[in-house]
């Protein structure tokens, strides 16, 4: 395949999901900046990927606005560019009746899986126009589109990140930049360990649960020249989960 000129941002970058869309990004060539809080699997990511593309890494927290406005200064330094940005990471909770969550856990959700993708954006688009354009892909779940019983925090974070990603896609339509979600069903990653996976796999019309590779070719396509008209779209991956 032809090397891509293209520079990528993925938060989460070091398990499950991100990870999967990294290694599937290096193969294409793409230069990339990985994000994630774990430094340990990051920098294994790190030195794998190096044998096959440029990769710069940054260890923090995505809650922390300051942390990604530098993270973003560092692409700009390094690259030049920002083309692709998956805004990734993102937190599950205990299961509980809404009256028995605690305020600060509330808000420990918001704060990773909403307001971090807000950061992300706000200064990813910067760059992203100095280069006339780009695609984003903001990782919600089939859960920001239906609920379940006991999951109130995580229903309306991913919920909201389906909302956000529409509004801003309206805003940068007309500038060449393409905002769209991706909301997958239950995908075999250290995230969903603590449930039983038959159980999960049984509430999947097609029987399993979903790869992570699954969801990268998903962002790899939503990334590509081939998604050029495509924007503010949800894209369901779930084994047909929410038809039901
Ligand atoms: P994962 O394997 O747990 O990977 C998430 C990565 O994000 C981990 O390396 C985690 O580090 C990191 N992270 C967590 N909080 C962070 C923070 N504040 N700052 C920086 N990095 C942070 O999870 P995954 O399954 O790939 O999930 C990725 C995304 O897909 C999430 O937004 C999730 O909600 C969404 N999703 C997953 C599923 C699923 O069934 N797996 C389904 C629908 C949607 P630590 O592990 O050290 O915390």
């Amino acid at each position: 395949m032809t090397k891509l000129n293209k520079v990528a941002m993925i938060t989460g970058a070091a398990s499950g999901i991100g990870r999967e869309v990294a290694v599937r990004l290096a193969k294409d060539g793409c230069k990339i900046c990985l994000v994630d809080i774990n430094e340990v699997l990051l920098k294994e990511l790190e030195s794998e990927l190096s044998k096959v593309t440029q990769v710069i890494i940054n260890v923090g927290d995505v809650t922390d606005a300051n942390f990604i406005k530098n993270t973003i200064q560092q692409i700009d330094e390094s690259f030049g560019q920002l083309d692709f940005a998956l805004n990734n990471a993102g937190v599950t909770t205990a299961a509980n009746p809404v009256a028995d969550i605690a305020i600060e856990e509330w808000h420990k959700i918001m704060n990773i899986n909403v307001n971090s993708l807000y950061y992300c954006m706000h200064y990813q688009i910067p760059l992203m126009l100095k280069s006339k354009g780009g695609s984003i892909v903001n990782m919600s779940s089939m859960l920001g589109l239906i609920a379940t019983k006991n999951r109130a925090p995580y229903v309306t974070s991913k919920h909201a990140v389906t909302g956000m990603s529409k509004a801003v896609a309206l805003d940068y339509a007309d500038q060449n930049i393409r905002v769209n979600s991706v909301h997958p069903g239950y995908i075999e990653t250290p995230l969903i360990a603590h449930i039983d996976h038959d159980f999960l796999a049984a509430k999947h019309p097609v029987g399993r649960l979903g790869k992570a590779e699954e969801v990268a070719a998903l962002v790899s396509f939503l990334f590509s020249g081939e998604a050029q008209f495509i924007t503010g779209s949800q894209y369901v991956i779930d084994g047909g989960y929410s038809i039901q």
